[in-house]
Formats: C-alpha cells, sequence, structure tokens
C-alpha cells in the first residue's frame, strides 16, 4: 500500500456506492474528516447530499465516528450532536491516536474500518499509518487555510493521473432523490 495514494478517490463522499465501495469490501465503519468533507469549509454547511449519503449509508449499517483536527471545537461538538454522530476532538491527524481512539469508539477494526477524508498529508497518511484503508474525496469547496494551499500542490503532483471513481447507476439515482 502506497502512503501518499488513496486506496479510492471520489468527487464527493456522496459518490461513494455504498454497497460496490464499503459492504462489497467489508467496510462497515467509516472515520470522517469533517472540513471540506462533510462540512463546506466557507459556509459551515452540511451539503443536503451528504447528509442523504450520511442516512442512507447509516441504513444500510454504517457508523461513523468524526475525527476532526479543528480548533474549533464547540462547533464540531454541535456537529455531532446533530449528526448524532460520535466525535474525537484535536486528533492530531496524521498520528495515530484519533484513528485508533475512532475505531475504539465504533468497535471497529483497521480492516473492516476506513478513513474518508479530503487532505492527503493528513487524513490519507494518517489512515495507512494505522494500516486502514483512505479514501480521498476532492474539497467541497476551494477555499482553504493558508498552509492547505500548499499542501494542495504537493497533493496534485502525487494524485498524478489518478481520476475519480464513475458514479454507479445506484448511487447516480440517490443523489437525484436527493
Ligand atoms: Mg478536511
Amino acid at each position: 500500500m502506497a502512503f501518499f495514494e488513496p486506496d479510492k478517490f471520489f468527487m464527493r463522499i456522496s459518490h461513494i456506492d455504498i454497497e460496490r465501495d464499503l459492504l462489497s469490501l467489508g467496510l462497515k465503519h467509516a472515520l470522517l474528516d469533517i472540513d471540506n468533507t462533510i462540512l463546506t469549509r466557507d459556509t459551515r454547511e452540511l451539503p443536503r447530499d451528504v447528509a442523504v449519503w450520511l442516512g442512507r449509508a447509516r441504513d444500510a449499517g454504517i457508523t461513523f465516528c468524526l475525527v476532526s483536527n479543528s480548533t474549533q471545537e464547540q462547533t464540531m461538538q454541535e456537529l455531532s450532536e446533530r449528526l448524532d454522530i460520535p466525535v474525537v476532538l484535536r486528533s492530531m491527524k496524521p498520528l495515530p491516536q484519533g484513528y485508533l481512539r475512532g475505531m475504539r469508539i465504533l468497535g471497529g477494526t483497521k480492516e473492516d474500518t476506513v478513513m474518508i477524508g479530503d487532505q492527503m498529508a493528513t487524513d490519507i497518511v494518517g489512515a495507512h499509518l494505522v494500516g486502514m484503508k483512505a479514501y480521498m474525496v476532492a474539497p467541497l469547496v476551494g477555499v482553504d487555510l493558508p498552509h492547505t494551499v500548499i499542501l494542495r500542490w504537493m497533493e496534485r503532483v502525487m494524485l498524478g493521473d489518478q481520476t475519480p471513481e464513475p458514479l454507479t447507476p445506484a448511487t447516480q439515482q440517490m443523489l437525484d432523490e436527493a
């Protein structure tokens, strides 16, 4: 497994096919990055397709834990309560502790848990350090913190010609109905 290579790459979290990309691969738990993966960084909104996807995945038996490096702990705590999804604050990604805590909360293992996030240097590398799968998504909005801009440039270089997974008919239908 290449450290800097996500196991799969998607345009948005809602493009992950719950059957093809999770259940059929034995993945039952997902650790979720927050900023720009499920919440827009600029307006702090949960896009409708993301909310619908989270609901569908939960209906299918997937459990979630938010794993955040954010310093806005109040906001993250409120989000956790609103979504009814536990949160690991001050996770210090890419260090392993946050991933391990999230896995423990969910009762998962590194074989049946996947990290989903938009940043190579934190979300993806950290998951691979722990030995779990990592799915990368394109950031929801193009507004990033200054230090992230440099990391984005590195990501483009490292992702190379890796292209997003195509939408499956089932996922397309879910999005059309959302
Ligand atoms: Mg992020």
